[in-house]
């Protein structure tokens, strides 16, 4: 998708914040520093839109972006971030569940790993959440121009393995916000969900 408007049209805390528009949604997940916000980038084709949040003490939101007034990209704030307290994170907790369980216009989720890492305990936990709920799910492997394309295989099959990836509800995609790779891809999962 050629992308020339997004717009960031709500942090939310609660479901009564959600917009009621219809319109479909696509949620990114990841833990903090995967490459989550490079990736919106990427695939917005802007600079600096979204941001990081992996930021300390900020807020923890579902932000909503409009993306060419056709779909939501909803960003989940990182998980697995150190600093954050225990009340954040469950906090976090019942936000997400909330969000995912009950949202009806929630078409896919795109789950961020790091291409060069096994799947973290959190990483996991997340995909197999995901899948116990029927969710459409792509696992996005990020910062792939980090390893040769000889090594993608070998790669591919540990985060499936570790994840206990299934070919029925889900997708997989290596991607870098680096030299774009993947990008087709992606935006191709994500119309093909909407
Ligand atoms: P977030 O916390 O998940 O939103 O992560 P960011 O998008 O802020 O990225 C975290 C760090 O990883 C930053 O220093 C990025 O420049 C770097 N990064 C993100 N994506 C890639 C990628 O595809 N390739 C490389 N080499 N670095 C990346």
């Amino acid at each position: 998708m050629d992308v020339h408007n997004v717009e960031m049209v709500m942090s939310a805390v609660s479901a009564a914040q959600y917009p009621t528009d219809g319109k479909p949604e696509i949620a990114l997940v990841g833990r903090s520093n995967v490459g989550k916000s490079s990736l919106t980038n990427t695939l917005i084709q802007r600079k600096n839109f979204a941001r990081t949040s992996s930021q300390p003490g900020k807020t923890q939101t579902l932000n909503f972006y409009d993306v060419e007034d056709k779909l939501y990209f909803v960003d989940v704030p990182g998980y697995g971030y150190a600093k954050v307290s225990k009340a954040q994170r469950e906090a976090f907790g019942v936000m997400i569940e909330e969000y995912i369980t009950s949202r009806k216009q929630l078409r896919g989720v795109i789950s961020l790993v790091d291409a060069r890492h096994e799947p973290s305990e959190d990483d996991i936990s997340m995909y197999e959440w995901l899948h116990y709920y029927n969710i459409p799910i792509l696992v996005v492997a990020t910062k792939s121009d980090k390893i040769s394309r000889g090594k993608f295989n070998k790669a591919e099959s540990v985060i499936k393995k570790s994840l206990g990836f299934s070919n029925e509800d889900s997708d997989f995609q290596f991607f870098s916000s680096e030299t774009k790779y993947g990008k087709e891809e992606v935006w191709r999962w994500i119309e093909n969900h909407l």
